[in-house]
């Protein structure tokens, strides 16, 4: 970093200094030492194995129960433009041992779950694509947010109670986008932000394996 930008960024974080996305008190890290104990008794981070499941992904880890505090931060960061919100959960993921040890150490390519353009348009940024990018760059691994694509504006899932209702929403619901032949062989992890009835993180991973993707993981923050 030269000293010009060094000098801009030390005036930018004494007009906006980082802070705790959870509760907004002034920290380097964008998560305090109180909403971590707090978020750190909520935890329950767990790898499921689907490898002889039905589905066309291999594993799905999450930090959560779709539940109390986590729940009601996922939906302040989806619904109400609380886009900074992201480093902070990025950073639940960075200090998980199990997440950088037993997961994420395994895989070449994070991609995140895309949403639609119409989506992208009316709520400003993709949700999970902020994160997935934050945490490919502090593991180091390739980051690619075009490899699938959403191909129509189906309904929202959280719109829909019914598990079959979403798996026929959501069938279907990818294509491959223009960088598709660089997953061939590799082991790719798709971010999503809640893992609920696994329609739709199942859909991409189809796409992922039809284009020979050798090894594809779930990561989500939580599962309902
Ligand atoms: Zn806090």
């Amino acid at each position: 970093m030269n000293y010009i930008s060094k000098i801009f960024n030390i005036i930018l974080n004494l007009i906006f200094p980082p802070v705790c996305g959870f509760c907004n008190k002034i920290n380097n890290e964008f998560l305090c030492e109180k909403c971590e104990q707090k978020f750190e008794q909520e935890k329950s981070t767990t790898i499921d194995n689907y490898q002889n499941a039905p589905v066309f992904f291999d594993e799905h880890l999450y930090l959560f129960k779709y539940k109390k505090d986590i729940r009601e931060s996922i939906i302040k960061y989806k619904f109400d433009e609380k886009s900074y919100l992201y480093k902070s959960f990025s950073e639940l993921f960075i200090r998980d041992k199990q997440f950088t040890n037993q997961f994420i150490s395994n895989y070449d390519i994070i991609i995140p779950v895309p949403i639609h353009k119409k989506r992208f348009k009316s709520r400003g940024y993709n949700q999970s694509e902020l994160i997935a990018k934050d945490i490919a760059k502090r593991c180091k691994k390739t980051y690619f947010n075009n490899v699938i694509i959403k191909n129509n504006n189906v309904v929202a899932q959280s719109s829909l109670d019914d598990k079959l209702d979403r798996i026929r929403n959501i069938k279907n619901a990818f294509d491959v986008g223009i960088n598709i032949d660089i997953i061939k062989g590799k082991r790719v992890a798709v971010f999503d932000d809640v893992f609920t009835t696994g329609a739709t993180v199942n859909e991409c991973a189809k796409v992922l394996k039809q284009r020979g993707a050798s090894f594809v993981g779930i990561f989500t923050i939580a599962k309902a």
